[in-house]
């Protein structure tokens, strides 16, 4: 798949279940214009509130499994047992509009996107402990049947990873940590790289 200059950033955002990653998604790009976001698709039921087509495109097995032999993934992983995985309009799509896009993936899945598209940035959110990760969790799963200890020791191992990433958010105050996304966000745009195409044009360099 081919990512012109012409493209926006890609930012990969990856954080343990519960921590507030998709939260904070919601937050950016209602604050900040010009931000997709990459739909997955996943096997996983759908929660109150998620919408089919916004959050995910939920999908049953089969249907996942034939995009996976015809190769509609740009990467995808198996994630408590269910399957989730970026196709590749989600992303084309976005990035054909001149937008930046942000990618909420797992770590297997961040590590893909970083291997295919060496120019993306990478950013992993902390909750501020593991007490707290565990009220997030029990707080969401009301409706939810989800092994809450399963979630926590996943976390402890996938926090060991964080040094892997660009960047790192410690999401106490919910809109604190959505203003640090939004200034990696508009900083990029401000990078040469994106922005003296612009000015060559304009100023004949
Ligand atoms: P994730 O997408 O990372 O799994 P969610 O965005 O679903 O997590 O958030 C998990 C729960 O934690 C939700 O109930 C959400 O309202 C809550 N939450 C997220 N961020 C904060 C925060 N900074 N302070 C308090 N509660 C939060
Ligand atoms: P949830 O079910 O809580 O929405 O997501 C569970 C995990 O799956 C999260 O870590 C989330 O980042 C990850 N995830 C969501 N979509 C994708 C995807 O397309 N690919 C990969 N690899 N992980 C994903």
């Amino acid at each position: 798949m081919e990512i012109g200059p012409k493209n926006g950033q890609i930012l990969v955002i990856t954080a343990p279940s519960g921590t507030g990653k998709t939260t904070i998604i919601d937050i950016v790009r209602k604050n900040i214009g010009r931000v997709g976001y990459s739909i997955s698709h996943t096997t996983r039921r759908q929660r109150q509130g998620e919408v089919n087509g916004r959050h995910y495109y939920f999908v049953d097995r089969r249907e996942f499994e034939k995009m996976i032999e015809a190769d509609e993934f740009v990467e995808w992983a198996v994630v408590y047992d269910q399957l989730y995985g970026t196709s590749i309009p989600s992303i084309s799509r976005e990035l054909s509009l001149d937008k930046d896009l942000l990618m909420d993936v797992d770590i297997q899945g961040a590590r893909e996107i970083r291997r295919r598209f060496p120019e993306s940035l990478s950013i992993f959110i902390l909750p501020p402990s593991m007490d707290i990760l565990k009220e997030r969790l029990k707080g969401r799963s009301t409706n939810e049947e989800v092994n809450i200890d399963l979630r926590i020791k996943k976390a402890l191992g996938e926090i060991q990873q964080c040094r892997d990433y660009d960047f790192i958010i410690v999401n106490d105050d919910l809109n604190q940590a959505a203003r640090e996304i939004e200034a990696i966000i508009i900083a990029q745009r401000a990078h040469r790289k994106r922005r003296l195409p612009l000015v060559q044009k304009i100023f004949h360099l």
